[in-house]
């Protein structure tokens, strides 16, 4: 069994996308309770795991676990450094506390994804992948230009596990480009 319903969200996503494959090092930011680390860890018993959050996750074998706010000053660096080496992948789960005014959970959510995709830039290896949480209507424009400049695929799925009501999706971008050139235009 994993811990979250979570888990298994993620599992649909690889059965459909396999970023999985592969993985040597996933960071995985918002990672409480930890079922999206057990599924890295059980499919990848070699991968290095790097996880954070602001609560608790209970131990888990061969994960790093990281108790703190991804905000938090000098944060990347930390987590940079217990990855010891680029990461195939980078997962992030994250949505802020709701406070019930759509517009502010909307840019307040967006905020954590913008910030796991700066970490996902700075820390992926050429060929890497970005799985994160985005709201109903997916990624807005500039999230969405800003992928598609550096992953050669992007993608928005809902995977079945994910409550029909619930207005989470996921996006997924696959084929990072480390070196980007300076477009002209
Ligand atoms: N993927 C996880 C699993 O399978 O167990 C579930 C993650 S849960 C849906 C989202 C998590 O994001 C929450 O545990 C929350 O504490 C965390 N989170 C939200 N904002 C955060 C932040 N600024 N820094 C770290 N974690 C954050």
């Amino acid at each position: 069994g994993y811990r979250s319903r979570a888990a298994y969200k993620l599992l649909e996503l690889n059965e459909r996308f396999g970023f999985l494959n592969g993985v040597r090092r996933v960071l995985d930011l918002g990672a409480a309770p930890g079922g999206w680390c057990q599924v890295v860890a059980k499919k990848k018993r070699e991968a290095r795991i790097v996880a954070i959050d602001l609560l608790p996750i209970e131990p888990l074998p061969r994960v790093t676990i990281f108790q703190d706010d991804v905000r938090a000053p000098g944060m990347a660096d930390r987590l940079r450094e217990a990855l010891d080496g680029p990461a195939d992948l980078v997962l992030s789960d994250m949505a802020a506390n709701t406070v019930g005014h759509k517009q502010t959970d909307h840019l307040r959510t967006m905020g954590l994804v913008e910030l796991a995709l700066d970490m996902a830039e700075d820390m992926l290896d050429e060929g890497g992948a970005f799985v994160a949480k985005v709201l109903a209507g997916g990624a807005d424009a500039a999230l969405m230009a800003r992928l598609k400049q550096r992953f050669r695929s992007v993608k928005h799925a809902k995977p079945p596990a994910s409550r029909k009501e619930s207005s989470e999706w996921y996006v997924v971008a696959q084929g990072f480009r480390a070196e980007v050139e300076e477009t002209s235009q």
